[in-house]
């Protein structure tokens, strides 16, 4: 595989489509454990990142991450505008000099984004947040590099474990977030920002299977 900025901008476009269509979906599921404003929160920085989407393009992949990462962080708000807008700018890093990323290089930028998340969150798995989507999908990256999986397998193998890591949100008592508020601890509901990490992580693997044959 071969993500180059114009690639990973089209991949925010798709992003932004599917959380833009989740507007109720995801709305409740914060309304149940949290204030409600999830999703408007994520809406508003994807619609901005969209809204640059030209400039995007035209970056280098590490200046475009840190552009991202600035725009999440000003634009986002609440607890996943700084844990996002900091995954991208610790994500940048790890693109000096690249002009594209193959399988091995989008690995590590998952990985620099939930090492960062996890120590500015003080969070870990199993705590009901967004890593909850996000790490399963690191390892299963890792995992499928390692056993020399297709482009495909590998990709279809990233997007199943952040979709189940999501899933697994439901039945977590939460340790991190204002769900932690609430006298069940969120028990019986998924996560939001679990769900929308799947939709962010989903969307990015479909995005560039669609560019290999
Ligand atoms: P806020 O909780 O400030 O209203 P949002 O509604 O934008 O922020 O985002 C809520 C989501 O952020 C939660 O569903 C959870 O996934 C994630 N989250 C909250 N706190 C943390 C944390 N300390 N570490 C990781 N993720 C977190
Ligand atoms: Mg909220």
């Amino acid at each position: 595989m071969k993500i180059d900025s114009k690639l990973y901008v089209d991949y925010l476009q798709n992003a932004y489509q599917l959380i833009h269509e989740n507007e109720k979906y995801v709305t409740d599921l914060d309304l149940a454990t949290g204030d409600g404003d999830h999703w408007s929160n994520l809406n508003k920085g994807f619609a901005a990142l969209v809204a640059m989407e030209d400039e995007l393009r035209s970056m280098p992949l590490d200046q475009m991450f840190m552009k991202i990462g600035m725009t999440m962080m000003a634009t986002i708000g609440g607890s996943s505008g700084v844990l996002y807008g900091g995954a991208y700018m610790a994500a940048s890093k790890t693109l000096k000099g690249k002009d594209h990323m193959e399988a091995a290089d989008l690995q590590l930028v998952l990985a620099a984004m939930l090492k960062d998340i996890q120590s500015r969150g003080k969070a870990e798995r199993g705590f009901k947040t967004m890593i909850d989507a996000l790490a399963p999908a690191v390892d299963a990256f890792k995992e499928g590099l390692d056993q020399g999986l297709s482009d495909h397998e590998l990709l279809a193998q990233v997007k199943e474990a952040s979709l189940e890591g999501a899933e697994a949100t439901k039945t977590m008592e939460a340790v991190r977030g204002r769900a932690t508020y609430q006298a069940d601890k969120g028990v019986g509901h998924l996560d939001p920002g679990a769900v929308t990490m799947s939709y962010q992580i989903s969307t990015l693997c479909d995005t560039i299977a669609k560019t290999i044959e």
